[in-house]
C-alpha cells in the first residue's frame, strides 16, 4: 500500500456545502484513509464576489459533523500552507509572471465591453466556438508599449497552442483528447491581481504535492487547460479522477427543487451523520451492487476508485430515510436519547440540549420512539404528551365502542386504584392487574387499555402504553386519570 497518496477537497466558500460536493469530499477522504495517505482541505476563495460570510465555517462544520477529518488545512496548518488561496496571492503572481516570461502567457487589455460585444456577435453569427478571439495575443510590441504607457488595466491569459491536441488520462473517463483550437486562452490572473481558479488550482495542486485530483465531473472540461499549464510549467500532472455527478430522482441536477441540498440542512432535519455518510458513499460508488449498510471502518477498508461509476449517481431521499431508520434502530438507547436532546430542546422551547438531558430520562424516552422514527425530528410529535401540562382531547374518546360512560368512568376509578398500588416500572404486574380488572368487569382488555391510553396520552395511537406511563411517572398518570374522570362526568352531566 502506497503512502504517497495526497488528495484534497478544495471547496469555494460560497455557501453551505452541497451534498453533491460533500459526496466528492467523502470519496476523496475514503481514498486517503484507505491508502494511508493524506486528506488536505484547501479553501478556494479567489472569486471574492461569490464568497459568503459563513462559507468557511459551514465547510468546517459540514466535514466535522460527518467525521471527515483533514490532515492539513486552514485551521490545522501543515507543511504546504497557507491553505487558503487568498493568502497565497504572491505565489500565483510569481507563476503568472513566469508564464509571461516564457511566452506561455500574454497580457490582454480588452475591456469588458469589448468582450461582451464580441460574445454577442459570436452568438448572433452562430459561431461554432464562442470565446476570446485572441486579439491581444497578436499585438505588436509598439501597440503593447502604448497600452502599457496609457495605464490600461490588463489580465494575463494562457497562450494555448494554436494547433494540435491536448490529451490526458482520467481514471474514470479513460483517455481524453481535445483540439487545442477549441480551448480558450483562459484568463489566469485578473486585473485585481487575483488568480482565476485555473491558475490557482494548478499552482496549488503542484505545490501541495497532490497525487490525485478527485473532483466533480463539472471540472472535466477544464482539465485540458490544467494539463496545458502543467506542460507550460514543466511539471508532472497529478492523476485525474472526475467523479460522477449527483442527480435528483428525476435525473436532473440535484437542486433546490428536490428539497434540501446542504449537509447542515440534513443535520437539522434529523439525519444521523453515519447514515448520511453511508448513503452518500453509495451515490456513484458500489462495492458489490447489493451491500447497502457499511460502517465507516468498512467503507475505509473496501473503498476503491475503480468501483466508482462513470454514470451519474442518484440521490434517492426514500432510501436515505430508510437507511437513517436502520441506523437509528441500531443505536444504543442512551446514545439515541443523547442525540434527541437538541431536537427536543428546540421543539419544547428549552434553552439547551443539556437542560433536556438534566430534566428527562432520555434513555427511556429514546426507547419509546426508537422503532417508530426515521428521523430525529419525528420524535417530539410521538411523545409530546409526556411534556404537556394539559392534554387536549375529545372526552367522548374515553368511551370505547360498545361501552357506556358509566362503565368507562368506573374503569377509570378502578385503574386509578391499581396505579396507586403499583410501581409504574413494574410493567408485568401492572398489565396482569389491568387484565384481571377486564375479566372482573367483563369488558375486553383492549377497552381498558384504550381508555387508559386516551386518559394518559390524549391520543389513540402512541408508543407502547405501559413504558410511556413508566416515563411519565405515577403522580402524573394518576392526575391524568383524575382529569379524565372529571371530563367524563362533565360529559355525562344532564344539560338543564
Ligand atoms: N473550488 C472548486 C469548487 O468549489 C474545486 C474544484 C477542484 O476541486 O479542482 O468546486
Amino acid at each position: 500500500m502506497t503512502t504517497d497518496v495526497r488528495v484534497r477537497f478544495a471547496p469555494s466558500p460560497t455557501g453551505s456545502p452541497h451534498v453533491g460536493n460533500i459526496r466528492s469530499a467523502l470519496f476523496t477522504w475514503l481514498y486517503a484513509r484507505h491508502t494511508g495517505g493524506k486528506f488536505i482541505l484547501r479553501v478556494e476563495d479567489t472569486d471574492q464576489k461569490r464568497e459568503s460570510a459563513t462559507g468557511l465555517q459551514d465547510i468546517l462544520d459540514s466535514l466535522s459533523w460527518l467525521g471527515l477529518n483533514w490532515d492539513e488545512g486552514p485551521d490545522v496548518g501543515g507543511p504546504y500552507g497557507p491553505y487558503i488561496q487568498s493568502q497565497r496571492l504572491e505565489l500565483y503572481q510569481k507563476y503568472a509572471q513566469q508564464l509571461l516570461d516564457s511566452g506561455h502567457a500574454y497580457r490582454c487589455y480588452c475591456t469588458p465591453e469589448r468582450l461582451t460585444a464580441l460574445r454577442q456577435e459570436q452568438i448572433k453569427r452562430k459561431d461554432s466556438h464562442v470565446g476570446y478571439d485572441r486579439h491581444c495575443r497578436f499585438l505588436s510590441d509598439a501597440e503593447r508599449a502604448e497600452l502599457e504607457a496609457s495605464g490600461a488595466p490588463s489580465v494575463i491569459r494562457l497562450a494555448v497552442p494554436l494547433e494540435g491536441q491536448t490529451s490526458f488520462h482520467d481514471l474514470i473517463h479513460g483517455d481524453i483528447a481535445i483540439d487545442n483550437a477549441l480551448v480558450d486562452d483562459q484568463v489566469l490572473l485578473k486585473t485585481d491581481g487575483f488568480p482565476t481558479y485555473h491558475l490557482a488550482v494548478v499552482v496549488d495542486d503542484h505545490h501541495m504535492r497532490i497525487s490525485h485530483v478527485t473532483r466533480g465531473e463539472e471540472w472535466l472540461p477544464s482539465a485540458p487547460k490544467h494539463i496545458l499549464l502543467y506542460d507550460a510549467f514543466g511539471w508532472t500532472p497529478p492523476v485525474f479522477c472526475h467523479l460522477p455527478r449527483v442527480l435528483g430522482p428525476d435525473h436532473k441536477k440535484l437542486g433546490k427543487r428536490h428539497g434540501a441540498t446542504s449537509v447542515l440542512a440534513f443535520r437539522d432535519m434529523g439525519y444521523l451523520p453515519e447514515a448520511l455518510l453511508n448513503f452518500l458513499a453509495l451515490v456513484g460508488w458500489s462495492y458489490d451492487d447489493q451491500t447497502e449498510i457499511f460502517s465507516r471502518e468498512e467503507l475505509i477498508r473496501v473503498f476503491s476508485l475503480d468501483k466508482i461509476s462513470a454514470g451519474p449517481g442518484v440521490f434517492n431521499h426514500e432510501k436515505l430515510d430508510w437507511m437513517n431508520g436502520v441506523y437509528i434502530r441500531a443505536l444504543d438507547p442512551a446514545d439515541l436519547g443523547d442525540r434527541l436532546a437538541p431536537f427536543l430542546a428546540r421543539d419544547l422551547g428549552l434553552t439547551s440540549a443539556d437542560e433536556v438531558r438534566q430534566r428527562y430520562d432520555l434513555t427511556a424516552i429514546a426507547g419509546l420512539v426508537q422503532e417508530r422514527i426515521l428521523r430525529l425530528t419525528e420524535a417530539t410529535a410521538k411523545i409530546d404528551f409526556l411534556f404537556a401540562d394539559k392534554l387536549d382531547y375529545d372526552p367522548a374518546l374515553l368511551i370505547p365502542k360498545k361501552l357506556d360512560a358509566a362503565t368507562a368512568l368506573s374503569v377509570l376509578r378502578r385503574v386509578r386504584a391499581i396505579l396507586q398500588q403499583r410501581s409504574m416500572a413494574d410493567e408485568a404486574a401492572l398489565e396482569a392487574d389491568l387484565r384481571g380488572l377486564a375479566d372482573e368487569l367483563g369488558v375486553k382488555a383492549g377497552a381498558i387499555f384504550g381508555i387508559l391510553r386516551i386518559a394518559v396520552t390524549g391520543q389513540t395511537v402512541t408508543p407502547p402504553l405501559l413504558p410511556s406511563m413508566a416515563v411519565l411517572g405515577q403522580d402524573a398518570c394518576v392526575a391524568r386519570l383524575d382529569t379524565a374522570a372529571r371530563r367524563l362526568e362533565a360529559l355525562n352531566a344532564p344539560i338543564d
